[in-house]
Formats: C-alpha cells, sequence, structure tokens
C-alpha cells in the first residue's frame, strides 16, 4: 500500500536564514552603532547651559549676598513658592550691599514648575537656577529649601551651581 499523503516541501536552510536576518536588519543594525546610554547614576548626562535645575543664591565676589530682598522673585513667581522675609542691612550687621537682605529666604521646591520667572526677575542676579537636576527625597518638609540651603558658599569654597554661566 503507497502512502497517499501529500510530501511536504524540504525548508531551503539558506532562505531561513535570510529571512531570519532580514527579520532582524533593525536589531544588527543598533547593535554596532555607539552607545547611547550611559552608567547612571555614576555617570551624569551633560545638562545644556539654559537647563533650569535646582536654585541657588549667588553672593558677590567680597562675599556679600547679591539677593536685597526686594520680593520680585516672590512676586513673579506664578505659583507663589518663594517665601522671601526682609530685615535692614545695619553698619553692625551688613549682609547685603543694598538697605535691605533677605532674613528668610524659602521655596517649596514641591510648588516650583522650574519656570525661571523668579531668576529673570532679580534685579541683580541674586537668585539663580543651576543644573542640578536630583532632587528627590523621602519626606515633604524636604522640599522646603532654606536660605541656608540654597545660599552658594562663600567665594573661597567651589560655586555650587559650577557649570552655570554667570551674568
Ligand atoms: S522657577 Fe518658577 S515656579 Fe520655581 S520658584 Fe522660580 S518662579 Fe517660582
Ligand atoms: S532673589 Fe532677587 S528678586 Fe528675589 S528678593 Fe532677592 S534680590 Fe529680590
Amino acid at each position: 500500500m503507497t502512502d497517499q499523503r501529500p510530501k511536504t516541501k524540504r525548508p531551503n536552510l539558506l532562505a531561513e536564514v535570510f529571512a531570519i536576518l532580514v527579520g532582524m536588519r533593525t536589531t544588527l543594525g543598533e547593535t554596532f552603532k555607539p552607545h547611547l546610554t550611559i552608567e547612571y547614576p555614576e555617570q551624569k548626562s551633560v545638562r545644556s547651559e539654559r537647563y533650569r535645575g535646582r536654585h541657588y543664591l549667588r553672593r558677590y565676589e567680597n562675599g556679600l549676598e547679591r539677593c536685597i530682598g526686594c520680593e520680585l522673585c516672590a512676586a513673579a513667581c506664578p505659583v507663589g513658592c518663594i517665601l522671601v522675609i526682609a530685615a535692614e542691612n545695619t553698619a553692625e550687621n551688613r549682609v547685603s550691599p543694598g538697605e535691605r537682605y533677605a532674613k528668610v529666604y524659602e521655596i517649596n521646591m514641591l510648588r516650583c514648575i522650574f519656570c525661571g520667572y523668579c531668576e529673570e526677575a532679580c534685579p541683580v542676579q541674586a537668585i539663580v537656577l543651576g543644573p542640578e537636576y536630583e532632587l528627590s527625597d523621602v519626606g515633604r518638609e524636604q522640599f522646603i529649601y532654606t536660605k541656608e540651603m540654597l545660599l552658594e558658599p562663600s567665594p573661597q569654597q567651589v560655586p555650587l551651581y559650577a557649570g552655570k554661566k554667570k551674568r
């Protein structure tokens, strides 16, 4: 008795391999391109000079604070997350070159939208948004950035916002 079943065609091995290679064309093409991923957090991507990250309060080169407590930044902030309480400079306690200085300066970073309006509004370039973007924390209260946290170190130390162009 003869076998009546239809004979199956034998696969052409070369055609099969070629089909797989065609299917993997994109994958193979990407394999030999330079890698774009970086080993974060050991490596950090470069920020644009115009990047708006964490805020800093700057000083003059003689160590005086630039902020004169005028509150223009707070007025310009669209979400109302800046608190400035000014105090008078005195001969014994001169903090800034102006009549007043910021006794209290706070930013609620949870409300901040990093628009940069505060930086634009400041008449003495005291408040700047630097390149730092790693701002995560574990509690809400840690996101109230106080003047002590924001203020640039004295001129002998490296500026915290290194990388941001000074105006
Ligand atoms: S960046 Fe914008 S939202 Fe943030 S503190 Fe400045 S003005 Fe307010
Ligand atoms: S940071 Fe600038 S705009 Fe804000 S209170 Fe100080 S001087 Fe005025």
